[in-house]
């Protein structure tokens, strides 16, 4: 389906943007994927995804807090596979704490991983895209991209700036074959969700499991987490010909989480 397609996929070396390298490798694009991990983890991911769909993948540690990594990552993309056709902004993180007790140095952090870097990645692929007349972005944002909750203002303000990019990127390209659209997932289950139970479980006084479901699927309709290949699949949906008209909206992928 996208045989011959370059894709950059940021934050790939686990949870949602892992999902999302499959399942843009199982369309046949050849990868960059970007992210940290132990030694040898990025080296077997690739060997991995590479293998199973007959993709060339590559790894780039870059630092997305810093505005020169993001673009060696693109200048890096385009030595190994030639040019980038899709980019996919997935890197990211958390912090929780209340707002008076927020460490400026977090905020700054959050800010640069979550929005600047997709800023950068997106001013470096651009002119690529514009000269062949074709390109897909996929930014990860998140249902708090849409909607708040406390203790988390650097994420929400990056997740909401995120969406605002998006639009904006979209309506400066449409004409030009490239679409620009957000995925805001719910709860979905990967070591950003993981790392935080067993904190929650102890507060609480409870079970992981018991965590899960009071902390984060309590305004859940459909009382589960997400499965990251359902955001790979949305990815890989939205960057399709079938979604050559979907650009500078969101998609929100939330089990029912904004619906109330
Ligand atoms: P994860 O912790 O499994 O993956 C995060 C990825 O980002 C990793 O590959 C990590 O190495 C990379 N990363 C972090 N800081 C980086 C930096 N400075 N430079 C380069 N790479 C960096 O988390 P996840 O749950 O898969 O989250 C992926 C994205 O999805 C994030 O943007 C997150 O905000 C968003 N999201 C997650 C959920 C969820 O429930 N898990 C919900 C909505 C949105």
């Amino acid at each position: 389906m996208l045989k011959q397609r370059n894709a950059i996929v940021t934050g790939a070396t686990s949870g949602i943007g892992l999902a999302i390298a499959k399942a843009l490798a199982d369309c046949g694009c050849n990868l960059m994927i970007g992210g940290f991990a132990p030694v040898g983890v990025p080296e077997r991911l690739c060997a991995d995804i590479g293998s199973q769909n007959g993709v060339k993948v590559f790894h780039s540690g870059a630092d997305l807090s810093k505005p020169e990594e993001a673009r060696r990552l693109v200048a890096d993309a385009i030595a190994a596979m030639g040019t980038v056709d899709i980019l996919v902004n997935d890197a990211g993180l958390q912090f929780v704490a209340p707002i008076v007790e927020f460490p400026e140095e977090r905020w700054d952090h959050l800010r640069s991983v979550m929005l600047d870097a997709q800023f950068h990645l997106i001013k470096a692929v651009l002119p690529g895209m514009i000269a062949r007349s074709w390109g897909r972005i996929v930014n990860i944002s998140s249902v708090h991209g849409l909607v708040g909750s406390p203790h988390k203002p650097a994420y929400i303000a990056a997740k909401h700036g995120v969406v605002g990019l998006t639009k904006a990127v979209a309506l400066e390209v449409a004409e030009h074959g490239i679409t620009c659209n957000a995925i805001c997932p719910g709860l979905v289950l990967t070591d950003l969700i993981r790392n935080q139970l067993p904190d929650q479980a102890k507060v609480l006084g409870c079970t992981e499991d018991e965590a899960l479901k009071r902390v984060f699927l309590a305004n859940t309709p459909t009382q589960r987490a997400i499965d990251p290949a359902e955001i790979g699949a949305t990815a890989a949906f939205l960057c399709s010909d079938g979604a050559k008209s979907i650009t500078g909206t969101t998609i929100v992928v939330d089990g029912g989480y904004t619906a109330r």
